[in-house]
């Protein structure tokens, strides 16, 4: 399979994390999945303070995503997500529950795949702020859907998405 190449980045990945020190998580996580000369870090957007999704009795998140180059195909960027996750000393234990950290590949190239394991673009994109604000740092001209997300975002209330550091 033939897949082009967007310039500027091959793949952008999300973090999430609501256990612990959750920023530290995050800086972690980044810099685990940046370590090698496989995975090299482009932008990284703020980290934000995010509302928990899915079971909503949960604590607070911090979100962040990242925007990388790499040779990687897909499935091997997903198993370094894993990887960095067991790594992180990530539990699987209830869907849309805690976590130290959650690192998901929101768009790779132009790649548009539905396998059992691993869909891309991400399905959610789109309808959670507390992954378009920090994409919006990344990658504001990035066509999801047919939109930009710049575009997407006028249209999704995210007052509740807070900067906790400055923006790249
Ligand atoms: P979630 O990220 O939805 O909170 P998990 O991190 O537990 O839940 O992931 C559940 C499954 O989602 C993983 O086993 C993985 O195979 C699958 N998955 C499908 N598409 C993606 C993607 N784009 N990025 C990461 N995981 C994905
Ligand atoms: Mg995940």
């Amino acid at each position: 399979m033939v897949v082009s190449s967007v310039p500027g980045f091959d793949a952008i990945i999300a973090l999430g994390s609501n256990i612990g020190d959750k920023a530290c998580h995050i800086a972690d996580a980044v810099q685990a999945f940046t370590a090698d000369g496989w995975v090299r870090l482009v932008k990284r957007s703020a980290n934000y303070r995010t509302a928990p999704w899915g079971h909503t009795d949960q604590d607070w998140f911090v979100n962040a995503c990242m925007s990388v180059k790499t040779e990687l195909a897909p499935h091997e960027l997903l198993a370094r997500c894993q990887a960095v996750e067991r790594q992180l000393g990530r539990e699987r234990t209830i869907k849309w529950g805690p976590r130290v950290i959650d690192l998901d590949i929101l768009v790779y190239r132009d790649l548009a795949l539905n396998d059992p394991d691993l869909v891309l673009p991400h399905p959610h994109i789109t309808a959670r702020a507390f992954v378009l604000v920090p994409l919006a740092d990344v990658a504001p001209d990035l066509v999801i859907k047919g939109r930009s997300v710049r575009a997407w975002l006028t249209e999704l209330p995210h007052d509740d998405v807070v900067a906790l550091t400055p923006g790249p």
